[in-house]
């Protein structure tokens, strides 16, 4: 793309600033220093306004599986909007990208007999998948498990029903009231352990967190358990083994739904299909969305077990939905964007080069980083002041360590908690990781030296 004029770019950034209200955003910081905008992408490269290159380290909001730019998945789009650009699928409707897509994503998923419902993106999909487990037990006759428990440093989305399971902080102050009926556990976050323990010296007491919460809101009012197999915005949170196992068999024994919250870790990025099945247990639902259609269009999806879906269908019509379910384009677009997955192998990609970012992130072994963990294309590197102490800056070295980056060609994030996200795209290659690597090394190296001086 040709670079824009210095007037042109101007207008932008003004215009930006009076008339863009911008999303989980620092407004102030927007209105001082302006926006950075992005105006085309390639592959792993994205290009700003003044024609600069970057890596795009996080793959936008941890989404971009097939890379950016493909004219095969505009050709799709192209072709579905000139054959239908939207039909409904209330009132019995349907279209045939929304089935080829079911069938796709039903055969895919982990879960019984499963049956798919589509959504615009992960907050709906948690939103309805809340709405469902409530369902599902009032239609058993069981209206009192009203309860869904997630876990500390979850993410689940923003939407009412979904910021209600999400854990971090900001995410709920000010927002209040929430809605009831929300609890949650002490995360599985080996590194700063909440139980002070050390894996595998521990008796894995995240896991059986679960059981004491359930006893104490009472087996007959608990309807679910949400997890993110792998938590991603809490600070990339990798289970020991065994943890999931301990889940399933604690939600079987108390009647309680198991959920995973696949909207980052589906369709590839952690190395495997889904999150989930890197532990060996199958959860009853399961929620998606990012990597579903790559961030090319708004695409989510909820997975339910046969027996849930029966159990919905014999209570009457169902009363949920949204006027973009099934959308034909959106579709269509998935179910290229799968395809292409598939055919460029890029599961296997996302497992090859996760392990050599986390690889040449553990090597750097510098002073500020306290960990380098993750699974496949999902890798969190904790920040610390002193990491034998485990003691962390007042205010985030991440911050520092995203900006310094971003001048030197590489677009990253700051987790809360201090912990810098990378997740780029799945069709990455070993020039692009060890690219990234020594980026981020630099950057930490001189933001560090920075806090210290
Ligand atoms: N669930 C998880 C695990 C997420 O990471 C996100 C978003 O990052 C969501 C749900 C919410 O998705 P959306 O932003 O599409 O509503």
């Amino acid at each position: 793309m040709k670079p824009l004029s210095e007037t042109e770019i101007n207008w932008l950034k003004k215009a930006d600033q009076d008339h863009y209200f911008h999303p989980t955003s620092n407004l102030i910081k927007l209105q001082e220093k302006g926006p950075k905008i992005i105006a085309a992408g390639k592959g792993c490269k994205v290009y700003d306004v003044e024609g600069k290159e970057y890596i795009d380290g996080t793959g936008g909001l941890w989404l971009n599986a097939i890379g950016h730019g493909r004219p095969e998945i505009a050709e799709v789009a192209k072709n579905q909007i000139e054959q239908l650009e939207y039909y409904q699928s209330f009132n019995e409707f349907s279209n045939i990208p929304a089935i080829k897509l079911a069938e796709k994503v039903a055969k895919m998923v982990p879960v019984d007999k499963a049956k798919i419902f589509f959504t615009s993106g992960g907050s709906e999909s948690n939103d309805t998948i809340f709405k469902m487990v409530r369902y599902y037990w009032d239609a058993k006759g069981q209206g009192s498990k009203d309860y869904i428990i997630s876990r500390g440093k979850a993410y689940h989305g923003v939407s009412y029903g979904a910021v209600s399971a999400t854990r971090l902080p900001f995410y709920h102050g000010g927002f209040q009231p929430l809605l009831p009926a929300f609890d949650y556990i002490d995360p599985p976050y080996c590194y700063l352990c909440p139980w002070e323990k050390e894996y595998p010296g521990c008796s894995l007491e995240c896991a059986h967190a679960l059981e004491e919460k359930i006893k104490e809101l009472g087996q007959e009012n608990v309807a679910a358990f949400v997890a993110e197999p792998v938590a991603g915005t809490g600070g990339v949170l990798v289970p020991p083994p065994g943890y999931y196992e301990i889940i399933r068999k604690i939600c079987d024994q108390y009647e309680v739904l198991f959920v995973s919250d696949e909207v980052i870790c589906g369709f590839g990025r952690t190395g495997s299909r889904f999150g989930i099945e890197h532990w060996n247990v199958k959860p009853d639902a399961m929620t998606m969305a990012k990597a579903i259609s790559s961030g090319y269009v708004q695409l989510g999806a909820v997975a339910v077990s046969g027996e849930i879906y029966e159990t919905i269908k014999n209570k009457g019509p169902f009363f949920h939905g949204y006027t973009y379910c099934g959308h034909p384009v959106a579709c269509a677009v998935g179910l290229k964007n799968l395809e292409i997955i598939e055919a460029e192998n890029l599961i296997e990609n996302a497992k090859v080069m996760g392990q050599r970012l986390l690889a040449g992130l553990k090597e750097l072994n510098l002073a500020a980083i306290g960990e380098v963990r993750g699974k496949g294309l999902m890798v969190g590197v904790d920040l610390f002041k002193d990491r034998t102490s485990k003691e962390k800056f007042p205010t985030p070295l991440g911050l520092r360590v995203v900006e310094i980056a971003y001048e030197n060609g590489l677009i990253c994030r700051s987790l809360l908690g201090d912990i810098v996200q990378l997740s780029p795209p799945m069709v990455i290659t070993a020039e692009e990781v060890d690219f990234i690597v020594n980026t981020l090394a630099k950057a930490i190296d001189q933001a560090y030296q920075e806090f210290l001086a």
